[in-house]
């Protein structure tokens, strides 16, 4: 399981442009859930998967429901980690496009 995190962290990295990205990949928690109540981060209050990391929060979270599972899923979510590592914003609004360059397929939930 760790090293599919890694290999996503890093192709996603070299992706985005980051050369030299954290050491540390978000740690990731996968939870036995078809989705994952996320408020008003999507239309529908339900998200297959969650990126947490408030500037200035040394630690970055990513949570992944199992039921929606897919390596795109984890791709996605590590697209915002590494966006703010390029820019300080994670871009919640999904307008880079690295969200369609560097995620396998193509995803519409958070
Ligand atoms: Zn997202």
């Amino acid at each position: 399981m760790y090293s599919t995190i890694l290999l996503a962290y890093l192709q996603v990295a070299v992706c985005v442009g980051i050369n030299h990205p954290n050491p540390r990949p978000p740690t990731v928690t996968y939870l036995p859930v078809k989705h994952i109540r996320c408020g008003k981060s999507s239309p529908t209050g339900k998200c297959c998967g969650l990126y947490y990391g408030p500037p200035g929060w040394p630690y970055r979270k990513i949570q992944i429901a199992g039921g929606c599972d897919s390596i795109g899923l984890l791709q996605h979510e590590m697209v915002h980690d590494l966006l703010r590592q390029r820019d300080g914003d994670p871009d919640g609004k999904h307008k880079d496009p690295a969200f369609h360059e560097c995620v396998t397929g193509s995803l519409d939930e958070e």
